[in-house]
């Protein structure tokens, strides 16, 4: 019989899962099972929404049977079945395989917790099995076929007999060695705690046959021992049931049944809603980035149920973008079973949902921020970006809703602070909440026009995000107070004293301004006289609605070449720097000319600004030199 190969993603997986050291490798049953759970939802939801089927409750059962002799153990199911196609296509490839090609090999190797981490499926098999057959009728097929594999060294696919719509999946346990008994999946006692354990609320029956016995009629002393099937499971989906009956580790394994994340989830709710519109929702904040988040294969979204039968794997209706990273599932009993795409974007209850979970989520991050601010501070790290997208998005229309989750790093406290709390420390002369914006925390702290605003003992918001100050102009103010950004060029923070001096500085100085001014024409709006800075001898201010941060994002997009922010070269007069430009201004008017070019050449390096011709900048610095 001709054996066919795994593609190449899947090989590597499946001799990680063969030679795998994973220590929960009871989970191999949870994959199974919910598999076969998602098989007879789809089955299920045929006959709901065709009137021509009729199938019996009854007729969704889930079968979990032993051989002890053969070493095999089977998992029935009564649900949609697999094609040939399908079982080439499902068993033969990985749907995941871009997560795992975002493993590297070395990773691999140490990490073998692979499971916790990707949710591996059907595969899990093998970390217990040498052999997997897989015999499957799909639904409205006549042939029935069987998908045999020993490992990784391939797969052979062959007619054969099966009377019954589903799939069956039987594993030829592999032999106990001197650290694993895998002897214990044929036990009866241990099967039924793992199902219990992890599949409790399978919505379908869970069935097994148990071996019993009771002492004999006419002897007490003896006991007959007979089988009988039992349903294992509670089937009582877990989120109608009630909160206080379930643990951390309930919803965690729910979590990874549904493979709605790799990792651990940073935090649950579990909310019942019985007003104008009924539902009820688990939904899940999760602790680490999905691998492709800020991809356009990203698709946000909810699992959406109606009474309690799965109707959409994701309903992107339920999620603004802001919150696009929230998992979990509705079960609502206000919704059609035969809803469209189309409808769902109109229906009126799917939007209550949306808005009254919206402002769950909102209220449960706040209460985090609020009361567990090392969570909500992992959390922020992650999604932050997420939420200040939100605040710019659709012309600040959500900015209401969002402003308290934001934070910044702060100049005083060395640590995030909301806007909340800056605020609430502002003095009360201080008319603006002030940030500064650049690519670190490190460079920022030097930027020369941070030196006023924190000498007056102000605290400055760290801007280091290309979104952050697009976000702050959508707020434009926080509890009624401006934001500034503190290169602008008012700060409303000089002294009558200072702006006095400073139009005398400017009177005085005015012809070697001006002659400045020449030198840059084209370049910079102004040259003037810095009341602002302390020790270094020059930096830009900005006039208008641009900022230099902001030009540099702008500069980057392809609609955004032209805009540039209007940049004022300040210098600083009692610096030692201003004394050689007045002497050059006096003799030299090429000098002049040079040391002009390179005071505007260092403002725009301490902002990162790209310098236009970096050969004409390395001649002035040796022209100085020599
Ligand atoms: P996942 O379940 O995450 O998609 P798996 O590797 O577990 O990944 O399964 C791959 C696919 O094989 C499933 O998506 C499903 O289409 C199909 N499949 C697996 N088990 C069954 C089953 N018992 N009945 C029908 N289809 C199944």
């Amino acid at each position: 019989m001709e054996k066919k190969q795994f593609q190449a993603e899947s090989k590597r997986l499946l001799d990680l899962m063969i030679n795998s050291i994973y220590s929960q490798k009871e989970v191999f049953l949870r994959e199974l099972i919910s598999n076969s759970s998602d098989a007879i939802d789809k089955i299920y939801y045929q006959t709901l929404t065709d009137d021509s089927l009729t199938f019996n409750r009854a007729d969704y059962f889930i079968k979990v049977t032993t051989n002890q002799e053969a070493r095999t153990l089977t998992i029935t199911d009564t649900g949609i079945g697999m094609t040939k196609e399908e079982l080439e296509e499902n068993l033969g490839t990985i749907a995941k395989s871009g997560s795992l090609a975002f493993k590297d090999e070395t990773e691999m190797e140490e990490d073998f917790d692979i499971i916790g981490q990707f949710g591996v499926g059907f595969y899990a098999a093998f970390m217990v099995a040498d052999t997997v057959t897989v015999r499957s009728k799909a639904f409205g097929e006549e042939a029935a076929y069987e998908w045999k594999s020993e490992g990784a060294d391939g797969y052979t696919i062959t007619e054969t007999e099966k009377t019954d719509v589903g799939t069956e999946i039987t594993l030829t346990i592999k032999e106990d060695t001197e650290d694993e008994v895998y002897g214990e999946f044929l036990e009866e006692h241990r099967l039924q705690e793992i199902i219990k354990k992890y599949s409790d609320f399978i919505r379908y029956p869970i069935k097994m046959d148990l071996t019993k016995s009771e002492p004999k009629e006419d002897n007490e002393e003896e006991f007959v021992e007979y089988v009988e099937e039992e349903t294992i499971n509670s089937m009582v989906p877990i989120w109608r049931k009630n909160q206080s009956e379930l643990t951390d580790e309930d919803y965690i394994n729910f979590y990874k049944e549904k493979n709605y994340g790799f990792d651990e989830p940073l935090k649950h709710i579990h909310t019942s809603v019985d007003g104008n519109v009924r539902y009820h929702a688990i939904l899940y904040i999760p602790s680490t980035m999905p691998f492709d988040y800020y991809s356009t294969e990203y698709e946000k979204g909810l699992e959406l149920y109606s009474s309690g039968v799965l109707i959409m794997d994701k309903a992107p209706e339920l999620l603004p973008d802001y919150f696009s990273f929230v998992k979990g599932m509705v079960d609502s009993d206000d919704l059609s079973l035969n809803i469209s795409r189309e409808m769902l974007q109109h229906d009126r209850q799917l939007k209550m949902i949306e808005r009254n979970i919206t402002r769950r989520i909102k209220t449960t991050l706040q209460g985090m921020l609020k009361n567990d601010r090392e969570t909500y501070i992992q959390f922020y790290d992650t999604f932050g970006r997420q939420l200040k997208y939100g605040v710019y998005s659709d012309f600040g229309q959500h900015k209401e809703t969002l402003q308290d989750l934001l934070m910044f790093y702060s100049s005083t406290e060395k640590a995030l602070v909301s806007l909340a709390e800056y605020v609430e420390r502002m003095p009360e002369e201080q008319k603006y909440i002030f940030y500064a914006t650049g690519e670190s925390n490190e460079r920022i702290e030097k930027l020369p026009q941070t030196e006023m605003v924190a000498d007056k003992g102000y605290e400055i918001l760290y801007f280091t995000e290309d979104v952050d100050e697009f976000a702050i102009r959508m707020l434009m103010s926080y509890q009624e107070k401006e934001f500034r950004n503190v290169s602008d060029g008012d700060l409303g923070l000089e002294t009558e004293e200072e702006k006095e001096q400073a139009e005398k500085e400017a009177e005085e100085h005015k012809e070697l301004f001006d002659k400045m001014k020449e030198v840059l024409a084209g370049k910079v709006q102004d040259v003037k006289a810095s009341t602002r800075l302390r020790s270094h001898p020059v930096y830009f201010s900005t006039e208008g609605e641009i900022s230099i941060e902001m030009e540099k994002v702008m500069q980057q997009m392809p609609d955004g070449q032209g805009m540039k922010a209007q940049k004022v070269l300040e210098i600083n007069v009692d610096h030692d720097v201003f004394t050689a430009l007045k002497s050059a201004f006096e003799a030299d008017e090429e000098k002049l000319a040079l040391y002009t070019n390179l005071l505007y050449h260092q403002a725009m390096l301490i902002e990162g600004l790209p310098i236009e011709d970096p050969v004409d900048f390395s001649n002035d610095i040796c022209k100085v030199m020599i």
